[in-house]
Order: C-alpha cells, then structure tokens, then sequence
C-alpha cells in the first residue's frame, strides 16, 4: 500500500474540478519537469495535447483546456493569483503563442492543439496525452492519468515505489478502517493523534501545522468570498450564486469586515434549526459558486465536493463551540483527512470511476467523523458517523448538467454537509460495537457499486439530470 498524506487529500487548488482542472494543471507541470530531466525542454519546437474519455466529454465545462494552458506557462495552482487567469487565457486565445513554463516561446493554438477525443484509454477514464515537436523534428510524448481529487499518475507508476517504501515506514500505516481503530486502541490514542504520528514522518510539526493553517484559510476564505459575492455563475446555465441572499438575510444588521468578524457576528444571531440549516447549506454553497467560477478552494477530497468539510467544520465554530480554535480545525482536518485516504486506498475519489458517491459521498462522510471527533466521540463513534454517512450516498450518480460544475454539484455540497452532521450526531448516541456495517464493508460495497455504475454516470454528461435537462432549459 502506497502512503497518502492528509496534504495529498487536502490540496489547495483553482476550481471548478479537481480530476478535470487541477489534475490536468498538475500533469502538464509534471510534463515540464519531465522534459527538462531529459534535457528535452530547450529544443521544443510545438506542443499539443489530446484529453481522453471523461476528461474529453466534460473537459469543456470543467475548464480543462484553461487548466491546460495555465499549467504549461507555468503556473502553480496554489498561488496563482486567480483574477489573472483572464487574463493569461486571452493572450494565449489572441496571440496564438504560449509561453511554455514562462521560459520558451512556442506556437499554440488552443482549438487545434487541445484536441478532445471521445474514447477512453484503457488504463483510466481520465487520460491525457502531452505531444512535443522537437526542433530536430522528433517527436515525444507523454500520457498521465487524472485520478480524481487533484491526483495524476503515469501508466508505469514511477512514484509508486518511493510511496510504498514510505508507508511502510510510517509508525502506524492504515490501509482500513480496523487497522486505525487498532492503532487507535493499542496506543491510547485519538484519530487525529494517530494520523498526526504519521504526518511527522513526512515533514515537522511546524510544517504540518503551517500546512493544515493554509488550508483553512483557504476555506474559510471560500466560504467569506462566496457569501459575499453576488451574480451569476459563468458557464452559461445562467445558475444564480445564491451564498450571498442567504447570508445577507440571516446575518441582519450584525456588522463585520473580514472573515474572522463574520465568523463572530454569525455567533451572535439567533439560531434555531431552520436558521443552522440555512448556515450549514450557506456555508457549502458558497465554497462551491466559488469553486464553478474557478476560484480557490480545498480539494475534500474533490473540488466538486469541496463545500462540504468548510461548512461542517464552520458549523462546529459558529453554532456548537463559540471557543473553537485552530486546534480544533487541525484535528478536523488531519481526522477528515485520514478517512477520505482510506476511501482512496479502498474504492476510489474518482467520479469518473465511482459516481457522485466517490465524491460528496467521501466528502460526507469525512467530515462526518471528523465532527464527530471534535464532538467527543470516540474512534469507533467517529468511524461509525464516517459509515453512516456514505452508506446514504451509495449509488449516487455523477451527471452535471453541460458538464459544468454547477447542478447537481453546488447544491449537493449543502445536502452533504447536513448528512454529514446527522451521522455524527446519531453515531454519538449509538454503541458501535452493536453496528451492523462497519466502515470497511461500506466502503467496500461503495467499490462494488462503483464498477456496476455505467459510464453514463461517471462525470461523462451522458445520462441523468445531464440528458434530461436541456440547457436552454436553464
Ligand atoms: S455530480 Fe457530483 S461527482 Fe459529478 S461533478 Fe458534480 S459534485 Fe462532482
């Protein structure tokens, strides 16, 4: 088994999709390192790409041609400053030239250097294929597969040996639920506890906590710009940002200039259920209108599904724990980070191989048992929320309507996030030891399910709500 650290799960990128828009960006920088290795790089002369299976289908409404472009210029998604995107994409579209890796001129032509094909390679529904025209006139390529929540690998795996002599280092590997309730048991120990041993192995306490404060920031700064951003989403659907009326009407006159006064004006209102429905959907919904108008947000473990752990662990700030700090947000994260990896390492993250469930079903149920940590569960309690909440995902499908990010997705985060939050409360007033499906089974039915899913409804806009639903309907 190959090692997955919560930073692999937790990946700051740019929206909407992280198979369809951070894997390609990702891939195509992985290119560029791998033509400089080979000395290649200086002698490019053209350069092309053609998107395979899902990543072709739905490419266009998941911006991966855009993706494209910005990772060959050079760009890394976690600080590119995303209002230039525009920008950059209209000197590409205008000038016919890309700047690959910012260094070298070479002549691009998006509509015929990014050729999308319908059918699918083998190895992975998500394939992609980098072509280079040398000077001498040879020719080179190279083709990687977009795995789902920002992941890209090659065919040959040439990673795959360093990761599994990492996890076999690592003092408490996990493959399966057991296995951590095992380690968890043994050494006394809570989930975050465990998962934080782990972490030390790959980088120093400062750096894991330096890491896990940037990834919050970004979602709390997803769920602040979402809130506050009114309008249209792009993409043509003409879908409604609905984050800032609902905030606006449940916020009234509470006053607040950044996200860390929301944080305590949303703390001061009244709040009875309706309202803690509305905040949590708020939350998630705004996470996801920034995520379609390709803005920063969290992989949890997908962009698609990125709403849902912001709005569960706001909800834990601003209506369960007023003294919340960031230790509670780091046993979240490392706690929620963790289960999605067993997902990873048990079924997949990967709409394009599992359905919507491999997405917002993940997401729910890693922040499920993540609140349920924070909440005083114990591990089994925690495992036992992480169940609950992907056993009522099973079977969903993935069918975005014109491919874009936006219907089902958006509201799909809010429906997550609340899921997620009634699992942990019913597996807090439950005894685990008397559960029938424990969190292995369900992930393993979850696998099962994902195979007999047909294509139609793995991220290829080819069935359900993509087909009945007209976009001139929209
Ligand atoms: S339907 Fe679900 S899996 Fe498919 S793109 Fe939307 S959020 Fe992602």
């Amino acid at each position: 088994m190959e090692s997955i650290s919560v930073f692999d799960m937790l990946k700051i990128g740019v929206g909407p999709s992280s198979s369809h828009t951070l894997g390609p960006w990702r891939a195509a920088l992985r290119w560029i390192g791998e033509l400089k290795e080979k000395n290649q790089f200086e002698d490019v002369a053209e350069i092309s790409v053609d998107l395979y299976g899902s990543l072709s289908l739905t490419g266009k409404g998941h911006a991966t041609d855009l993706a494209l472009m910005l990772g060959l210029t050079g760009f890394d998604p976690v600080t590119f400053p995303i209002e230039n995107i525009e920008k950059e994409i209209a000197f590409i579209n205008s000038e016919n030239k890309l700047k690959l890796n910012g260094e070298l001129e070479v002549p691009f032509f998006p509509k015929e250097n990014i050729i999308f094909n319908r059918k699918f390679l083998e190895f992975h529904p998500n394939g992609m294929t980098f072509k280079a025209t040398l000077k001498n006139g040879s020719k080179k390529s190279s083709s990687f597969y977009s795995i789902g929540g920002g992941f890209t690998v090659k065919k040959e795996r040439i990673r795959k040996k360093i990761k599994l002599a990492k996890f076999a280092q690592f003092p408490f590997p996990i493959e399966k639920g057991t296995e951590l309730l095992a380690y968890c048991k043994a050494e006394g120990k809570s989930i975050s506890e465990i998962v934080f041993e782990n972490e030390k192995f790959l980088r120093s306490e400062a750096e894991i906590n330096d890491g896990l404060q940037k990834i919050w920031n970004v979602m709390l700064d997803s769920m602040y710009v979402g809130a506050h951003t009114e309008g249209t989403l792009p993409g043509g659907l003409n879908v409604t940002r609905r984050a800032f009326a609902m905030n606006k009407n449940l916020i009234g006159d509470h006053k607040y200039t950044n996200a860390e006064e929301w944080i305590g004006a949303i703390r001061n209102t009244e709040v009875k259920f309706r309202q803690i429905l509305k905040w949590v959907s708020c939350f998630a919904l705004a996470v996801n209108e920034v995520n379609a108008s390709l803005g920063r947000v969290v992989t949890a473990p997908t962009n698609g599904s990125a709403g849902v752990m912001p709005a569960v662990m706001m909800y834990y700030m601003v209506i369960e724990n007023h003294d919340a700090n960031f230790d509670d947000v780091r046993k979240f994260l490392l706690t929620g980070g963790e289960i999605g990896s067993i997902f990873k390492k048990g079924s997949t993250i990967s709409a394009a191989m599992g359905g919507c469930q491999a997405e917002i079903g993940v997401s729910s149920s890693m922040a499920a048992g993540a609140l349920c940590e924070l909440m005083g569960g114990t591990p089994e309690q925690c495992l036992m929320a992480s169940e609950i909440a992907m056993e009522h995902h099973l079977g969903m499908t993935c069918d975005p309507i014109a491919g874009l990010v936006q219907i089902p997705c958006i509201e799909r985060n809010a429906m997550g996030a609340i899921k997620a939050i009634n699992a942990c409360e019913m597996a807090l007033d439950s005894d685990p030891s008397k559960a029938k499906v424990p969190l292995d089974k369900v992930i393993a039915t979850m696998w099962e399910t994902a195979k007999d899913m047909t294509s139609k409804y793995k991220e290829t806009s080819e069935g359900g709500l993509a087909v009945q639903v007209n976009i001139s309907d929209c």
